[in-house]
């Protein structure tokens, strides 16, 4: 097996390890990253497609609620490294940013391309080498990395080591977990992934599913337990997804999990007024049919409508027979039963990771000394929002900073010897 010296090995080439590269290379390290994958960063250039919602420009105090239990781990990183750095950061790279309606901060260009390929020319500039098609496996019985390459088994002796090998959704992305048995077996407390910003399982019946598949369900509101979220849906082969469902999906996940099962209410028409609602629904019918009566009367789209029914031939209820009062309670409480959790592979993020009991303040893994820890590998959750990447990017600063630090106290060690 051949073997080579390096000074910092990072492993992962996503966010958080192209920052904290960036940190370390900054700081006079020679820094070689390591991905398994062809190209660097694969699901920052998805996160893109949907036009990279870097950060968000509410306050700091609010942005860092977001991050729920895991805020007190997280805020030191993010205080060190906020959103105004963030973009500045983008800006830097040519990539100025902007402040959507919804306090959202996005890259003028809308998506991730420009900004890697700034970024990566940057990283080449001083002096970051990537190395790619390397999946890391583990460590041999000397310590070194060793990875798995078409060519055979190379191996290096890392001064220090950034892990940031993402999470566990969108494998074919390249985070697929398969990191987490090597940390186990290492001692290291990884908290089992669950899906995040994820969607949910409904039993369809087939003429829903076959005529409102991809149908998106706009201006509605959704509520689960005391929370309510304005927002959109989108009806999937086999169940329902999009933003409003994602913002409710710790709660509806942890609910399904503990019982089996959950319940989320769609309010179809959430802006109308009670009074109003019923005042458009006792409009004569005359010869229309039900549904081009209701599209007409309270402007429900044809997967608002197909939703309604759905609902009510589940629950032997005739939509036609009902009175206005219970119409309008429907329309503005659609019961929709979840029978399960979508799989993580098409969950937006994930939860759990590296315990954080298991990191020192400077992201550092206290049983593997000189090996650090970034991004959404560890174990925390956020909506989406920008909460995510730049939770990534602040972690992979704070992993990078630890190990400079690691690094000139361990050579401090070695000219005193
Ligand atoms: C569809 C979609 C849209 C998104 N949109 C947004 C958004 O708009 N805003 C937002 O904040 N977040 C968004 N996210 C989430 C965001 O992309 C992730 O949170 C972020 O990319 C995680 O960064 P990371 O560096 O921790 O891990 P990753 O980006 O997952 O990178 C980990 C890297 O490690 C490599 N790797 C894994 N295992 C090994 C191994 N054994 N050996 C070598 N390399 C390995 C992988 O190939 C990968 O390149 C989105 C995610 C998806 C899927």
């Amino acid at each position: 097996m051949s073997s080579t010296t390096i000074d910092v090995a990072v492993i992962g080439a996503g966010p958080a390890g192209l920052m904290a590269a960036e940190t370390l290379a900054q700081g006079g390290a020679r820094v070689t990253v390591f991905d398994a994958m062809p190209s660097a960063g694969r699901k920052f250039l998805m996160a893109g497609r949907g036009g990279l919602n870097l950060t968000h420009s509410e306050p700091l105090e609010a942005f860092l609620s977001r991050y729920r239990g895991a805020a007190p781990k997280l805020s030191p990183a993010i205080e060190a490294f906020p959103p105004d750095r963030l973009r500045a950061w983008a800006e830097a790279l040519d990539q100025p940013t902007f402040v959507g309606s919804s306090g959202r901060v996005f890259p003028k260009a809308m998506k991730a391309s420009p900004l890697l390929r700034a970024w990566l020319r940057r990283l080449g500039a001083i002096g970051v080498s990537l190395s790619l098609r390397q999946r890391w496996i583990g460590w041999d019985a000397e310590g070194r990395l060793v990875f798995r390459t078409a060519e055979g088994r190379p191996a290096f002796d890392a001064k220090a080591t950034v892990l940031a090998l993402g999470g566990a959704s969108w494998p074919r992305l390249g985070s697929d977990g398969g990191w987490v048995e090597i940390l186990r077996g290492r001692g290291v407390n990884v908290v089992p992934f669950k899906p995040a910003n994820c969607g949910f399982v409904v039993g369809w019946s087939d003429i829903f599913r076959e005529r409102f598949e991809g149908s998106p369900l706009k201006g509605i509101a959704l509520s689960f337990g005391d929370r309510c979220v304005r927002g959109e849906a989108v009806i999937t082969r086999d169940g329902i997804e999009g933003g409003a469902v994602y913002a409710l999906s710790a709660e509806l996940r942890e609910a399904i999990l503990g019982s089996g099962t959950a319940t989320l209410s769609v309010a179809l028409r959430p802006d109308l007024e009670p009074a109003e609602l019923r005042k458009r629904l006792a409009a004569p019918r005359g010869k229309q049919s039900f549904s081009n009566w209701l599209r007409k009367a309270v402007q429900l789209s044809p997967a608002a409508i197909g939703l309604l029914q759905e609902v009510a031939i589940a629950g032997s209820v005739s939509l036609t027979s009902l009175p206005v009062e219970r119409l309008a309670e429907l329309i503005n409480a659609v019961p929709i039963r979840l029978a399960a959790v979508a799989p993580i592979a098409r969950a937006i993020s994930s939860a759990g990771g590296v315990a954080f009991d298991e990191i020192d303040s400077g992201f550092m893994l206290r049983r593997l000394p000189g090996v650090f820890v970034a991004g959404e590998m560890l174990d925390w959750e956020a909506p989406t929002g920008g909460y995510l990447l730049q939770a990534c990017f602040a972690t992979g600063v704070a992993a990078g900073k630890g190990a400079l630090r690691w690094l000139s106290r361990e050579g401090e060690k070695r000219s005193k010897e």
